[in-house]
């Protein structure tokens, strides 16, 4: 292997921009106009952003109406996660809003909630929400400060574990509450469609899929039932999103949401096949190795495991030395390694480091081979000193 040879195995983080999506997105730079304009070069700049929230609407099954665009999942989930919300004209409160503790922080940090109004939803040691403890929580929910509001994402982004959400929703419904998915780690990977699910708001984000990053979207149920705009402003995306849109990074979401759902099933056979091989193999080569999640349903892609005596910090260090792009689930944007907020959810000890590695499309058989050679070096070489470097 040459010193510069990498290989990328960190899609949960962003996915390499598609080549249909940076065809998109530069095709749309160069055309003049402004979506909001009545004359032709505003019309066709129009046509583009409608078409991509067709492409959009697509991936999760709904009607283009239901999308609104953002800058990114982070916003949506902003903008969605709110005490103030109107019924057609009729304002209505949502008291308290109640996050899974394995939320991405885009979500649990809770939006525009103040913190005495959020509470944290336990997991299991398995990793998926405690549907018990929601039942408990929305028994004991003081309906006169307003409706709950529950957030459950599809797919957790460290682990790949499938979250009950269906569950959930008939838990949620049974107390009036309303229900937010965050699936952004979930859509391209398994069918993500917001009706079967019955949630009330969906949040996706561009990035993740192979579009080009800043730009996401909330979709919702209908149009009767929405958040107090976050951004306001020209009254873009009739209003719940003010700004100029962006229709380069429009279209570019929109070619890699339709990429997305296309030949799905075939793309996460493989995928899965990639990653059993790959989970074989780091069994063979440790078997204290810790696969999170792995007996029970994840998503193709994900591999979080844990070995233990090697810190999260050293383990991700170790690889990317070893020419091997993945994560520790947990980077700020500092690039700070935190302790994983999820295997700590899940009742591990907080010295217990995770490494988490993430396939897509993009991925072959040869990325496998060289992630397996470093893991087997990375394990000899903890095993002489007790760490990794
Ligand atoms: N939700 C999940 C599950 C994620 O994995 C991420 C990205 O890391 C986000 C939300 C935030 O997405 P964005 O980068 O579009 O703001």
């Amino acid at each position: 292997m040459t010193k510069t040879e990498r290989t990328y195995l960190d899609w949960n983080a962003t996915a390499p921009l598609l080549a249909a999506a940076r065809e998109a997105v530069i095709a749309a730079l160069d055309t003049v106009g402004n979506p909001s304009s009545v004359h032709g070069e505003g019309r066709a700049l129009r046509m583009l952003v409608e078409a991509a929230r067709r492409d959009v609407a697509a991936l999760v099954n709904t009607a283009p109406a239901h999308v609104i665009f953002t800058s990114g999942a982070t916003e949506a989930a902003n903008l969605v996660l709110t005490p103030d919300y109107r019924m057609g004209r009729t304002p209505l409160a949502v008291g308290h809003l109640y996050v899974s503790e394995i939320e991405h922080p885009a979500v649990r940090e809770g939006g525009r909630f103040q913190r005495e109004n959020v509470t944290t939803v336990p997991v299991t040691r398995a990793g998926v929400v405690d549907l018990e403890a929601l039942e408990t929580l929305l028994q004991n929910h003081d309906k006169a400060k307003g409706l709950p509001m529950v957030a459950i994402m599809l797919a957790n982004n460290e682990t790949g574990i499938v979250q009950p959400v269906k569950a959930a929703a008939e838990i949620v419904r049974r107390h009036g509450g309303l229900l937010v998915v965050d699936a952004v780690q979930a859509v391209g990977r398994m069918p993500v469609d917001i009706e079967a699910l019955d949630a009330d708001f969906l949040i996706v984000s561009s990035h993740k899929l192979g579009g080009p990053k800043g730009a996401g979207a909330l979709v919702t149920r209908g149009e009767v039932l929405m958040p107090a705009p976050l951004i306001r402003g020209g009254g873009q995306e009739k209003g719940h999103r003010s700004g100029t849109e962006n229709p380069a990074a429009l279209a570019g979401f929109a070619a890699a949401a339709r990429a997305a759902t296309d030949d799905m099933v075939e793309r996460n056979a493989r995928i899965t096949g990639l990653r059993d091989a790959l989970e074989a193999g780091m069994r063979l080569a440790a078997n204290d190795v810790i696969i999170h999640g792995a007996d029970g349903e994840r998503v193709a892609n994900t591999s979080f495991f844990s070995l233990p005596g090697l810190k999260s910090e050293t383990g991700q260090i170790a690889f990317d030395l070893e020419g091997i792009a993945l994560s520790a689930g947990s980077a700020c944007s500092s690039g700070k390694v935190g302790q994983s907020h999820v295997l700590t959810a899940m009742g591990f000890d907080a010295a217990l480091g995770g490494l988490r590695v993430s396939l897509g499309p993009g991925s072959a058989q040869a990325d496998v081979d060289r992630f397996l050679a470093a893991f087997s070096r990375v394990v000899s070489r903890r095993r002489v000193t007790g760490n990794a470097a």
